[in-house]
C-alpha cells in the first residue's frame, strides 16, 4: 500500500468509492467522472504504479484483472461491446499511478481515441 495513493486508499476502504466487486485481489469500482454511460475500472488491490512496472511473476494477475474485466462488461449488461484501456505513463496519458483497467461502454465508441 501506497499511503499517498488515491486507488490504495479505495482499496484499503480508506475513501468512498462506488464498488461492485471485489476478492482478495481485485477491486472494480465506478470512474468519478464517466465517460461513457458505463466507465468502472478494475484494480489490483496490490500497490501496482502501472503496466510498465509488471513482469513475468505478474501473468497470473494480469489475466485476473482482463478476467474481471470481461465479468463487468457481463454485469453491466454491455452485449453490443465494449472498450478497455490501460493508459500507462505521462505519454499513455496515466494519471493515477496505481494500475487500473478502465471497461467503458454504453455507447458507440470511436477510434482513434484522441
Ligand atoms: P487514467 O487517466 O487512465 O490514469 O485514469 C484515471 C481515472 O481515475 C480517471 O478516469 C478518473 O476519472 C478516475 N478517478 C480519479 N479519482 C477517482 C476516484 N476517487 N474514484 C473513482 N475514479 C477516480
Amino acid at each position: 500500500m501506497a499511503d499517498d495513493c488515491i486507488f490504495c486508499q479505495i482499496a484499503g476502504g480508506k475513501i468512498p468509492a462506488r464498488v461492485v466487486f471485489q476478492d482478495e485481489d481485485v477491486m472494480v469500482f465506478r470512474d468519478l467522472t464517466p465517460k461513457a454511460p458505463s466507465h468502472l475500472l478494475v484494480i489490483p488491490k496490490r500497490h501496482i504504479s502501472s503496466l510498465a512496472e509488471t513482469d513475468d511473476a505478474d501473468s497470473g494477475l494480469l489475466g485476473k484483472l482482463l478476467h474481471r474485466a470481461v465479468e463487468t462488461a457481463r454485469q453491466e449488461g454491455l452485449d453490443k461491446g465494449f472498450r478497455t484501456v490501460i493508459n500507462t505513463g505521462p505519454e499513455g496519458g496515466q494519471t493515477v499511478g496505481h494500475l487500473h483497467l478502465h471497461v467503458i461502454g454504453g455507447r458507440q465508441m470511436t477510434w482513434p481515441p484522441g
